[in-house]
């Protein structure tokens, strides 16, 4: 997204007043999401109310000190992001500016206003390889070469979308920057490794099927009980301190996407330094290279002006957009949707928009909608096929789902893991309610999980889901009279569903080993749990008092197996040891 290019300004228009991010101004001649710079410093804005001759304007910049008078131009285009290689291992704010590069052109560590950068570098040399020849023919969307973006990402370059396509007359390999011509076709049409793309606009796509792979997360609770598909959906409600950033940066982490789009929308500056600090740092746990390899962050911080809130977000997921047409798997994590709809709300009460519940414009569903439809399993122009998951985080005030946010999310999402206050202060993480949260793609994925786990894999789920129901009916009648008062059998019952709490569905994101458990260490976690049920109920069954059972010295070391790098051994030692103590015991 940048002015650096060559956009001309076409129109003058003159700021008549300003009211925080919105701005108005007479005598513009614009269209609806026009892009315009606002003031003496050229703030960038987006025309998003035209009436008669006042044209409203919200503005991604601090508007402070702007007032009226000052000019206002328009570029006549919408807001688009520059799409190329280099936006892997980047850092960028809500309008796409490259945060380092600003910081060169600045002298403090803050934004200046006004200052612009092309979202791509435009000098960097890549070496590109072309993958067609003369006189082949390519269609809008064709990959014509590559250039290795970062170590672990090869950069499809393709016939943009808008393009004739026709034969190709010259191309060539060699060192190119992304503003020179890779190749010609017939058409006199030229090739660069830069497309420009409207955010507003989903990239054209053939068909979105339906997906069936998992997002492999290494996190137990979701990959185990509540999966999510590439090309899926899902919200990750909780109020403050319940984990939500925890739970986005390991999915950023750790999920088998082959790139990762960051968007920190509107939260607090400290959250997204960690991440800017702690990303560059971290390695993939397949491949040992640096995970910014495959990571693009946008960062668009709390103190950062609130329109760009929208802005970020919709420049995530055109990026993400373009690395699916590539054939890459991408998954998108936003921090927060909520300040996102904040917002909106915060634009249109100053436009004196009708408010809808709680002071949200009456938009903001369908905008959430449009939002997470973008996400999706496709088959792309060039026939590839790749997925675009989205995964937003919602933070309800005061952990309220009733309210209008999560209600609106909830309605669109297929996942959906609720983080728990209650769970949270009792140090259960990750705070994922198993009650409340669902999956639903559960069942379209089993076959994946059937062939490349254990053909068991959905009926070990479903004995893990029921004894936690059964345990959550029983915590009732505990409460009402003590755990004693239960018989023997329930007792057992009780104490496998605490293993299943601590063992599988805690997770400690800060171990190094348990931080990641792949769907293998997963299912023989639940196996080994398994195990110790069924031998215990045996033992009972045998007349083996209860409080025997439960005191084996072997059943504690099932709290181990999530920190064991060696857990197939751990695992089938420990299950023989629970056996042998169990049956000796009659
Ligand atoms: P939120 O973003 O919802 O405000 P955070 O993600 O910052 O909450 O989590 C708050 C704290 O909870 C973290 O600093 C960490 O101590 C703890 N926590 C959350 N998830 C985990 C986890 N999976 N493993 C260990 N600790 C966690």
């Amino acid at each position: 997204m940048s002015k650096a290019d060559t956009t001309e300004t076409t129109e003058h228009g003159v700021i008549q007043s300003v009211s925080g991010p919105v701005v108005s101004a007479r005598d513009l001649d614009a269209r609806m999401n026009d892009v315009v710079y606002v003031g003496d410093e050229g703030l960038m804005g987006e025309v998003i109310e035209i009436e008669g001759n006042i044209t409203t304007i919200q503005v991604y910049e601090e508007t402070s000190g702007v007032g009226p008078g000052e000019p206002v131009e328009n570029t006549g285009e919408p807001l688009s992001v520059d799409l190329g290689p280099g936006m892997l291992d980047a850092i960028y704010d809500g309008v796409q500016r490259p945060l380092d590069v600003l910081e060169g052109k600045m002298d403090s560590p803050y934004l200046d206003r006004g200052v612009d950068a092309p979202g791509i570098d435009l000098e960097t040399e890549w070496e590109f390889e072309p993958t067609v020849e003369e006189g082949d023919v390519v269609e809008p969307g064709d990959v014509i070469g590559i250039v290795e973006e970062t170590v672990t990402i090869d950069h499809k370059v393709m016939v943009p979308p808008g393009f004739e396509g026709g034969e190709v007359t010259t191309i060539e390999a060699g060192s190119f920057d992304v503003t020179e011509a890779v190749a010609e076709l017939d058409t006199g049409e030229e090739i660069t490794m830069h497309q420009e793309w409207p955010v507003r606009e989903p990239r054209p796509s053939e068909e979105k099927m339906t997906p069936r792979t998992p997002l492999v997360s290494g996190q137990r609770i979701l990959d185990g009980l509540f999966p999510i598909a590439k090309g899926g959906t899902a919200a990750i409600p909780g109020p403050f301190g319940s984990g939500k950033t925890v739970t986005q940066h390991q999915l950023a982490k750790y999920a088998d996407a082959d790139i990762i789009v960051y968007v920190g929308c509107g939260e607090r500056g400290n959250e997204m330094t960690e991440v800017i600090e702690d990303f560059p740092e971290l390695e993939d746990p397949e491949t040992g290279n640096p995970l910014m390899a495959r990571t693009s962050l946008i960062a668009n911080t709390s103190n950062m002006p609130v329109a760009a809130r929208e802005s970020c977000i919709y420049t995530g997921i055109t990026i993400a957009e373009y690395y699916r047409d590539m054939g890459y798997d991408v998954a998108l994590m936003a921090d927060s949707t909520s300040r996102w709809a904040e917002a909106m709300r915060e634009i249109s009460s100053r436009l004196e928009e009708m408010p809808g519940e709680e002071g949200y414009p009456a938009y903001l569903a369908a905008r959430l909608a449009q939002f997470y439809e973008r996400a999706g399993y496709f088959e792309n122009i060039n026939g590839t096929e790749g997925s675009v998951s989205a995964i937003g985080a919602v933070s309800p005030p005061g952990g309220d789902f009733s309210e209008p946010v999560t209600q609106n999310t909830l309605r669109i999402v297929k996942t959906f893991w609720a983080l728990d206050a209650d769970l949270a202060e009792r140090r259960h993480f990750p705070s994922i309610n198993w009650n409340e949260s669902y999956s639903l793609y559960k069942d379209q994925l089993d076959p994946w999980f059937q062939e490349n786990v254990s053909e068991d894999w959905p009926e070990k789920r479903q004995w893990a889901v029921d004894v936690l129901d059964e345990e959550t009916e029983l915590q009732e009648i505990v409460q009402l009279v003590g755990k004693d008062a239960l018989p023997d059998d329930q007792q057992l019952t009780l104490e496998i569903a605490r293993y299943l709490r601590e063992a599988y569905l805690q997770q400690n994101a800060f171990h190094p080993v348990d931080t990641y458990c792949p769907p293998a260490k997963t299912y023989l976690m639940l196996t080994t749990i398994e195990t110790f049920n069924d031998e215990a109920f045996a033992a009972l069954e045998a007349g083996v008092p209860v409080d025997e059972i439960i005191d084996i010295e072997a059943a504690p070391q099932i709290n181990r197996i999530g920190v064991q790098e060696d857990y197939e051994e751990y695992v089938e030692e420990l299950k023989a040891d629970i056996t042998d103590q169990l049956r000796s015991l009659y």
